[in-house]
C-alpha cells in the first residue's frame, strides 16, 4: 500500500492517515513530523534542513525529498506508506515519482480529502484558547463546559488571528491555488480518487479505505 494524502487544512486526513496506517502496518509519513525527527536526531540532511529553519527559511524541496528517500528506505516502510499532505506542488509530485522510481516504487493512488469551504470554515474558525493556560477548545467539536470560559483555569477564552474568518479565508485560498494544478497532475496519470471529508468519521475511513484499496488491487 503506497498512498498520498492531499486535502486542504482541517480535511482530516492527519487523523486518517494516522489510523489507517496502523491498520495497514504501513508507515505515516507527514513532513512536518519527518523534518523535526531528522533535525533532532541530528542525522547530515537534518542539520541542513536546521540551516535553513533557523533562518526562517522553507526547507528547499530537494533536502526534503533526499529526506524521503532516506526514510522510505527504512524497514517500517518495507510495507509501504501513507504520505501526509505531500507532495504540494507539481515540482514535488514530480520529484516524488523520480524518488520512488529509484526505489523501484509506485503510488498506488492519490486520496483527496474533498471538504466543503464553509464546513472547513467551521472546523478551523471554532477553536479557542484559553488566555491563562492556553488549553484549547473548540465551539462545536470540544466546547468548553460554560462558553468563553477555561474547563481547567476558569480563565477567559479567546480566537488567535491565525483562526480568524479572515485568516483561514487566505489560507484555503492559497491551498487551492496551489493544490488545483496538482490535481489535474495527478488525475491525467488515473491516480486521484477524491473521498468526501465530511460526516461521521467512521464513514469517512470506509471510504478512504476502499478508495485506496480499490486502487491497489
Ligand atoms: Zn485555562
Amino acid at each position: 500500500m503506497r498512498v498520498a494524502f492531499l486535502g486542504p487544512p482541517g480535511a482530516g486526513k492527519g487523523t486518517q492517515a494516522r489510523d489507517l496506517a496502523q491498520e495497514w502496518r504501513v508507515l505515516h509519513l507527514a513532513t512536518g513530523d519527518m523534518l523535526r525527527e531528522a533535525v533532532a536526531a541530528g542525522s547530515p540532511l537534518g542539520r541542513e534542513a536546521k540551516g535553513y529553519m533557523d533562518q526562517g527559511a522553507l526547507v528547499p524541496d530537494d533536502v526534503i525529498i533526499r529526506m524521503m528517500g532516506e526514510r522510505l528506505g527504512k524497514a517500517d516502510a518495507a510495507r509501504g506508506f501513507i504520505l501526509d499532505g505531500f507532495p504540494r506542488t507539481i515540482a514535488q509530485a514530480d520529484a516524488l515519482a523520480k524518488l520512488l522510481k529509484d526505489l523501484g516504487q509506485t503510488l498506488d493512488s492519490v486520496v483527496y480529502f474533498d471538504v466543503s469551504e464553509p464546513e472547513l470554515l467551521r472546523r478551523l474558525t471554532g477553536r479557542r484558547v484559553c488566555r491563562a493556560c492556553q488549553t484549547a477548545f473548540h465551539v462545536v467539536s470540544a466546547p468548553p463546559k460554560a462558553p468563553g470560559v477555561c474547563d481547567r483555569c476558569g480563565g477567559e477564552l479567546y480566537q488567535r488571528e491565525d483562526d480568524s474568518e479572515a485568516t483561514v479565508r487566505h489560507r484555503l485560498g492559497v491551498y487551492n491555488r496551489q493544490t488545483a494544478p496538482l490535481l489535474d497532475w495527478y488525475r491525467d496519470r488515473g491516480l486521484l480518487v477524491a473521498v468526501r471529508g465530511e460526516g461521521p468519521i467512521a464513514d469517512i475511513r470506509r471510504g478512504v479505505r476502499d478508495a485506496a484499496q480499490g486502487a491497489a488491487a
